[in-house]
């Protein structure tokens, strides 16, 4: 499969206010949300992300649907820097990737119609006649399982639950028929009884309308359910990458073996693995060559506090950034899986 989506050695820094830090700006405080992350997702598949709060699961979303630009590196989406988009391509790109965000309360103006809510992106494009945008409307609606869809246009958002709109929020990510899915923890505040309904609708919609998916999650269970391919990312980097049932299967970071050891719900063949129990905390602070896990890692030695680990591909398509394997490795910007 081409990849439609390349991350190419991406950095992404942020001064937030609020720090005495040196070499800042008074009150300014250095984050770096990603570090030289460099991966592809493949046109047609669900790749899913995961990782903890803070490891730089939404910058990558924002990075992928150009409302953030990289720090250092390039985003290249069909093989075009999104740094050199403008007009017209740019808001082409804007049409063809489209955002799933987390809380459909947030995500939906209460105060319009549904019909309103999924024509809107239409008009912002100039896509179609009135009538022609009502049929679009309709069409998106009850791709979206919100059938029949005339019974839900002229509804107001607090008339619907969680999961319907949910619904209404992918029918308006798909109206503009994209070729992206971007979807932000799309089903994290939702009940657990319609969780598996809109990961199912997600895949059904991939297989559908052609569509690649890029799905974030910090919840492993439903990556497993989703995803074809997995990534895991901690504390800005990318540890490990590849199928989604070899990952899930033979972890080989070991941060993606304590993830995998807290899933209550996964059933994989053979004996069930103890529980990883890790310490507290975000780990060691990147101010000098060292495995951003070290702190901690059960399995940390003397390497790992003074060198990085590069990403080293072990099996086809499945990489892991871990001197476990790859003891040998030399740091180097990038690595790309
Ligand atoms: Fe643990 Fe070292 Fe591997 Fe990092 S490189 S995950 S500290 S064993």
């Amino acid at each position: 499969m081409n990849p439609i989506v390349v991350f190419d050695a991406v950095t992404r820094i942020f001064q937030v206010r609020g720090s005495t830090e040196a070499g800042t700006a008074p009150g300014a405080r250095i984050v770096q949300a990603l570090d030289r992350v460099s991966f592809a997702v493949r046109e047609g598949e669900i790749l899913g992300l995961a990782g903890e709060s803070g490891s730089g699961k939404s910058t990558i979303a924002e990075l992928m649907a150009a409302l953030q630009t990289p720090t250092n590196g390039r985003v290249l989406f069909n093989g075009e820097d999104l740094a050199g988009l403008r007009g017209a391509g740019r808001r082409e790109f804007h049409r063809r990737v489209q955002m799933i965000f987390q809380d459909p309360y947030e995500s939906i103006n209460p105060q319009h119609l549904i019909r309103w809510w999924v024509e809107e992106p239409l008009e912002i494009h100039g896509i179609g006649a009135r009538a022609d945008r009502l049929e679009r409307v309709r069409r998106a609606l009850a791709q979206a399982e919100l059938r029949p869809p005339d019974a839900f246009l002229n509804r107001y958002p607090h008339q619907l639950s969680g999961g319907q709109r949910q619904r209404v929020a992918i029918a308006r990510a798909i109206v503009l028929e994209p070729s992206l899915l971007v979807a932000d923890e799309p089903v994290s505040m939702l009940d657990v009884s319609v969780r598996a309904g809109i990961l199912r609708l997600l895949r059904r919609l991939r297989d559908e309308l052609d569509l690649t998916i890029l799905y974030i999650s910090h919840d492993l269970s439903t990556v497993r359910y989703i995803a074809d391919r997995v990534a895991i990312l901690y504390q800005g980097k990318l540890v490990e990458i590849g199928g989604t049932d070899a990952v899930m299967r033979t972890p080989l970071h070991p941060y993606t073996q304590a993830l995998m050891s807290a899933v209550p719900t996964l059933v994989v063949a053979g004996p069930r693995r103890p529980r990883v129990l890790l310490p507290a905390g975000n780990g060691s602070a990147a101010t000098t060559p060292s495995c951003r896990f070290a702190a901690r890692c059960p399995h940390a030695m003397n390497v790992c506090r003074q060198r990085e680990p590069l990403l080293v591909e072990l099996a086809p398509g499945h990489a892991v950034a871990c001197f476990l394997h790859s003891e040998a490795a030399v740091p180097q910007p990038g690595g790309r899986a």
